[in-house]
């Protein structure tokens, strides 16, 4: 099991986006801020990788399939398109606290996220950051 520690990827904000508000699968979640129909509200997704829970209070409102706009809870940006999923809807990222950065699709349902590191340096801190959390 391995941890994303995500944080925002404007490096001028950078702030960590793990919070304890929302524990998914006992570890810190990943909270956001979803739009959805002009209506914005907090989503929390799993920091696990391979994981796909996500708690979206009135979860209910947001049709299947719905493709939803993702901003930085700390400076309120817009995270921006990174490319295109498989499934037609925009795959954004954010940057991982130990270096490099996650990908995933904005549609409501669909799985398809990556890591992608710039280095092996990059990859070494993401295992070393998980060695860590272990120890605790
Ligand atoms: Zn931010
Ligand atoms: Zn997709």
């Amino acid at each position: 099991m391995f941890i994303i520690p995500a944080k925002c990827p404007y490096p001028d904000c950078g702030v960590s986006l793990m919070t304890e508000e929302f524990l998914i699968k006992g570890q810190p979640s990943i909270k956001l801020i979803g739009e959805y129909g002009s209506t914005k509200r907090p989503i929390y997704i799993s920091s696990i990788y391979d994981d796909y829970e996500s708690v979206i209070p009135d979860e209910l409102l947001i049709v299947k399939n719905a493709i939803l706009d993702f901003y930085c809870p700390h400076c309120g940006r817009r995270f921006s398109v990174a490319e295109y999923c498989d499934c037609g809807a925009p795959k954004i990222y954010l940057a991982i606290a130990s270096g490099g950065k996650v990908k995933f699709c904005t549609r409501k349902g669909c799985i398809k996220h990556s890591l992608e590191f710039k280095n092996s340096e990059e990859i070494d801190r993401f295992y070393k950051y998980n060695e860590e959390l272990r120890k605790k």
